[in-house]
């Protein structure tokens, strides 16, 4: 688990908290101090700390809790918004839009950028994509092996030259070789013989001349903490294209510094390391990642409660007007099946009012726990664009799909024509007569 250290301190924090009796004005300065010394101890720069801290404590001893939540709740949840806009608030996932797209990896020397570069590769193979590996290192021979003998045995194909001592050219002619072969997406490995900012920002430059790529990634050391700021910034500033992935985030005390760091430059953290092995990269998502880092023991249960409050919520308002107007995507199907499972509310909502006349046809809406989870892996090997606008996935994205989920084609045909049938359905409704409902059932 990334951050352990931080998060069982913050967990800790929270749960003085959860076990308190009254929550008084003395009790939130605690918690506060106690956020403040946990982050304080995780490298997070300092003044960046007393900045965050103030915003919670003053929300937390002004705002109201909203309908349904306790103070302590709506405190938990206080800490959990804040920690997750300090992280850079929504996730900015890699998008793989153009055949290829080609992809350039910098990165200080050890901060893991090999190893990251097979890990990314593996990543987009699960999720159907063709990968090439360019390796472009002509100062550690060795950089090609090591790469090769980590992709090797997911039939991931290296394009380098130990022999070579011009990394410009070879980036150029791996790029050529894998666009001649067909795939998908091409990642070229520079070749990290830098110790500083100024060298590596330099040799970005010259290989982007060359291969021209869609997106610049650098891969940042988290164990230097909130030292990773500077790097950081010096990319940002040298590139428009550029993202970051965050190394070693398993086991290094100071990874939370390296992260908040990062993410207060503004450039976009895509991935982080959480270990050795190639499976062990993360596509980054502040919720999710707080959520995770606060979500231990019990706190997880609340967590957990004021998630569904706010989906509750969420849905009432957005998705039924998104419903209504036949505009929904795939992921809105997906949480009304998984909803519709559990207790049904749309189904039976709109059985129980006598007149509308809706008897819905059941396999439109109620689909079984076995499908649900098909769907979810399917969903998985989707790109953000797919599932929110299903409409682009034409037949070579279906077979992409099909090929990254390992599921068929036939499977992804016909979650795409449930998502059709309960558009068209919707689409069909009452629009009066529905939005007269939901008013009276405070849907
Ligand atoms: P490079 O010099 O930047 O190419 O670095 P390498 O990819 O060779 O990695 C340097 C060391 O860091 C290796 O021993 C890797 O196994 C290790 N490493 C890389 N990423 C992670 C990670 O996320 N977690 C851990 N624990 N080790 C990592």
């Amino acid at each position: 688990m990334a951050l352990e250290k931080l998060g069982k301190a913050l967990n800790n924090a929270l749960r003085k908290l959860a076990r308190s009796g009254t929550v008084d004005e003395a009790l939130i300065k605690e918690v506060v101090r106690d956020i403040q010394r946990a982050l304080i101890q995780a490298d997070v720069n300092v003044r960046m700390v007393l900045q965050l801290t103030k915003t919670i404590e003053k929300r937390a001893l002004e705002e109201k809790p909203p309908a349904g939540a306790s103070k302590k709740e709506h405190i938990i949840q206080i800490v959990y918004e804040e920690l997750t806009k300090f992280l850079g608030k929504e996730a900015k996932p890699l998008e793989i839009k153009d055949k290829p797209t080609v992809l350039l990896t910098v990165g200080i020397q050890g901060s893991g950028k090999t190893t990251s570069v097979a890990k990314l590769a593996r990543h987009l193979q699960k999720r159907g994509y063709r990968v090439g590996l360019v390796c472009s290192d002509t100062w550690r021979p060795g950089a090609y092996y090591q790469l090769k003998q980590l992709v090797e045995p997911f039939g991931i194909e290296v394009f380098g030259d130990p022999e070579e001592k011009d990394a410009v050219k070879l980036a150029r002619e791996g790029v050529e070789y894998f666009k001649g072969k067909g795939v998908d997406v091409i990642i070229v490995d520079s070749a990290g013989r830098h110790k500083e900012e100024t060298g590596l920002i330099e040799e970005m430059k010259q290989i982007s001349e060359a291969i021209k790529p869609h997106e610049v990634i650098l891969v940042i050391d988290g164990t230097i903490g909130q030292q990773a700021y500077n790097q950081a910034l010096a990319f940002k500033e040298a590139t428009p294209i550029g993202s970051i992935i965050v190394t070693k985030l398993d086991g290094s005390a100071k990874g939370g510094g390296a992260l908040s760091a990062v993410a207060a430059t503004g450039a976009p953290i895509k991935f982080i390391g959480v270990g050795e092995r190639i499976d062990d990269l993360e596509p980054f998502d502040p919720k999710r990642f707080v959520s995770r880092l606060l979500g231990m023991g019990d706190i997880e249960g609340l967590l957990q409660k004021l998630e569904e409050l706010q989906k509750a919520q969420e849905f009432k308002e957005e998705d039924l007007e998104k419903f209504l107007k036949g505009k929904f995507n795939l992921k809105d199907m997906y949480a009304q099946l998984e909803a519709m499972q559990k207790m049904g509310p749309l189904k039976q909502i709109l059985q129980m009012i006598p007149g509308l006349g809706y008897s819905l046809p059941d396999d439109a809406v109620k689909v079984g726990e076995e499908k649900l989870k098909r769907y979810r892996i399917i969903m998985d090997s989707m790109t953000e664009e797919e599932l929110e606008h299903p409409e682009i996935i034409n037949y070579s994205r279906i077979k992409r799909i099909a090929r990254g989920s390992g599921t068929s084609t036939q499977e992804v045909r016909e979650l795409l024509h449930q998502y059709n049938q309960m558009r068209k359905m919707f689409k069909s409704m009452d629009k009066r007569k529905l939005s007269k409902m939901a008013r009276k059932f405070n849907f």
